[in-house]
C-alpha cells in the first residue's frame, strides 16, 4: 500500500522499547531506595502489595488512571503514609523509580529507524505513559512528546490524536500512527480519522499476534521499525525540508 504520509505520530512503550524490563527495574530501584530511606513503607509494601494498591488506586481514583505520574505518587504518598513514614519522602521516592523507569533499552532496530524517519517527515510522541524522552535521549528526533497526562485523556481518544494534528499543522489524514497497540494505537488512530501502522514484533518465542478485528485493518504492519523506515524511503524520494 502506497499514500502520501506528512508526520509520524508514534506510541512510545513496546514500539520503541520493550516496557517490562525498565517497569522491573523501576521496582526494583524502588525496593532499594524504601529499604534505606523508608524501612517501615518497605516491610510494609513488596511489589505484590504495591500490585494491589495500584488496584486500589484504579479503583478510588479513576481520575488518575491516564496520568501515570499522578497514580505513582498517590500511591507513594499513601504508602508512606500507612507506613508511618514521613509523606515528604514521596517526591524522592519517586525521583528513584522515575529514573530507572526512563533507563529503557531499545530494541535494536530502533534509534537508527526513528533517525531515517526523523530525516523525512517530522516525528511526535503520543504515549499514555510517561516516559521523558528528555531524560531517555531521544528528544532530539522528535517535534514534541504528547502523553496522556499533559493532553488529559489517554488513547484511544480521539481527542489525544487530533491534538498531536492539530500541533504538527496537519488533517489526520495526512498524518501516520504507528504503535504496537491494536486497539489503543491502530483502531483509535484509526476512528481519529489518521493512517496506521501496526507494530507486530517478533516475541521471545519468535512469533508474530494475528491481527484480531475483522472489520478493520492497519494500514501498514510491520514487525519492525526498520521496515516502516524502509517503507517510507520507497513511498517517500525526496525528504521534507524543514
Ligand atoms: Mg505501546
Amino acid at each position: 500500500m502506497s499514500f502520501p504520509v506528512h508526520a509520524i505520530t508514534l506510541d512510545l512503550d513496546d514500539t520503541i522499547w520493550p516496557i517490562a524490563p525498565a517497569i522491573v527495574r523501576a521496582e526494583t530501584a524502588l525496593d532499594a531506595w524504601l529499604a534505606e530511606h523508608a524501612p517501615r513503607a518497605a516491610a510494609m509494601w513488596p511489589l505484590a502489595e504495591r500490585q494491589r494498591l495500584r488496584e486500589v488506586a484504579n479503583t478510588e481514583r479513576p481520575r488518575l488512571a491516564h496520568d501515570m505520574t499522578a497514580q505513582r505518587q498517590w500511591m507513594l504518598e499513601r504508602m508512606l503514609a500507612l507506613a508511618g513514614e514521613d509523606v515528604a519522602l514521596t517526591g524522592s521516592a519517586y525521583d528513584a523509580y522515575f529514573a530507572a523507569r526512563c533507563d529503557v533499552e531499545h530494541y535494536a532496530d530502533s534509534v537508527p529507524a526513528l533517525e531515517r524517519l526523523a530525516a523525512r517527515v517530522p516525528l511526535a510522541a503520543l504515549s499514555n505513559g510517561n516516559a521523558c524522552l528528555q531524560t531517555i535521549g531521544l528528544m532530539h528526533l522528535f517535534a514534541f512528546q504528547l502523553g496522556a497526562r499533559e493532553h488529559g485523556a489517554a488513547k484511544p481518544a480521539a481527542s489525544i490524536f487530533r491534538a498531536a494534528c492539530d500541533r504538527l499543522g496537519l488533517a489526520p489524514a495526512q498524518v501516520l500512527h504507528v504503535g504496537d497497540d491494536p486497539h489503543m494505537d491502530v483502531i483509535g488512530a484509526h476512528e481519529a480519522g489518521l493512517r496506521t501502522c501496526w507494530v507486530n514484533r517478533v516475541d521471545d518465542a519468535g512469533k508474530t499476534r494475528d491481527w484480531e478485528r475483522r472489520s478493520l485493518r492497519p494500514d501498514l504492519e510491520f514487525p519492525t521499525l526498520a521496515a516502516l523506515a524502509d517503507w517510507l524511503d520507497a513511498n517517500h524520494l525526496e525528504p521534507i525540508s524543514r
